[in-house]
């Protein structure tokens, strides 16, 4: 008999503490990482495009600042990662430099954009590289989603930024933002919107094509420490939602765009260059300018 209780509490704590059991597994924080570049420290002019001089300068320090998180994520005892390249044509993040515990989700077109793979299976959400939105004074390569298209992205009538939005995609699953990576600007509004949620800025914006940083690697060991420290206190956060259903109002920056946009029957010409459409939730809305965006980027 107790021999047969002890092979029970061994079968048990095997089921509980091996990391290869099914339980250990599940109870492990699932962490999605939505990666931008333009946020990322020392990225700041030449270095967000293929073919620009700095390019590959560029995609080494975005991808060390994602190693850096998905590593203080594992030393708090994270489970499934999955990063999101989410800037450009999604195929920055060099490959093979990425850590081996992380999936990379790569390439556009696809339906949730920089959120792309997000569900409710997730514990908690991680911005790297994010930048403040169109139109912010002091804001090194601030835009909305799409630079040369949008002058203005609002949901429910306010003007949002991509960490916003994203935040909100996060949200409509019940996951909530845990860590935040980008200049003063974005800094600030994540403190302001998600609560007292973990910071790392990587940069302070001097204007549009300047920033002043810390080394790379003073960086990168903040943003380890961060996602740790935000990985251990996972269940203080809040997810961000939105009120649905999503009213999103598009603002262009070319007439036409409008215009044209608006032969949709069910979108509303609002301005010259603004349309407006209802949407059931930000799953929706994301799609629908995901669709935008994927349509006039056909390659
Ligand atoms: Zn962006």
């Amino acid at each position: 008999m107790k021999k047969t209780i002890s092979l029970l509490m061994a079968i048990f704590l095997w089921l509980s503490f091996s990391p290869f059991s099914a339980l250990a597994q599940a109870k492990k924080p699932k962490i999605y990482i939505s990666v931008d570049m333009e946020g990322i420290a020392h990225i700041v002019n030449a270095q967000t495009s293929p073919g620009q001089f700095d390019y590959e300068r560029g995609r080494r320090l975005m991808t060390a600042e994602v190693n850096a998180a998905i590593e203080g994520c594992l030393a708090a005892g994270a489970g499934e990662i999955i990063v999101s390249d989410s800037h450009g044509n999604a195929q920055n993040i060099i490959p093979e430099e990425l850590n081996e515990a992380a999936y990379l989700i790569r390439s556009f077109p696809r339906p949730l954009l920089q959120m792309e793979g997000i569900d409710s299976r997730f514990d908690g959400v991680i911005f790297i590289g994010y930048h403040p939105k169109e139109g912010t004074p002091e804001a090194n390569l601030s835009h909305t989603i799409w630079g040369t298209k949008f002058a203005e992205i609002r949901v429910n009538g306010r003007p949002v930024s991509e960490a916003l939005f994203n935040a909100a995609v996060a949200g409509h699953f019940g996951v909530p933002v845990i860590l935040v990576c980008g200049d003063q600007n974005v800094v600030r509004e994540a403190k302001e919107n998600f609560g007292d949620i973990e910071t790392v800025m990587t940069k302070e914006s001097i204007g549009f094509l300047s920033a002043k940083s810390p080394h790379p690697k003073v960086v990168c060991a903040e943003i380890r420490q961060k996602a740790e420290r935000a990985v251990k206190r996972i269940k203080e956060f809040k997810p961000y939602v939105v009120q649905k259903p999503v009213k999103l109002d598009l603002v262009f920056k070319n007439i036409f765009d409008a215009e044209t946009t608006a032969y949709l029957p069910w979108v509303k010409r609002t301005e010259g260059k603004a349309i407006q459409v209802e949407f059931a939730d930000m799953l929706a809305a994301n799609r629908f300018i995901t669709a935008l965006f994927a349509i006039n980027n056909r390659q």
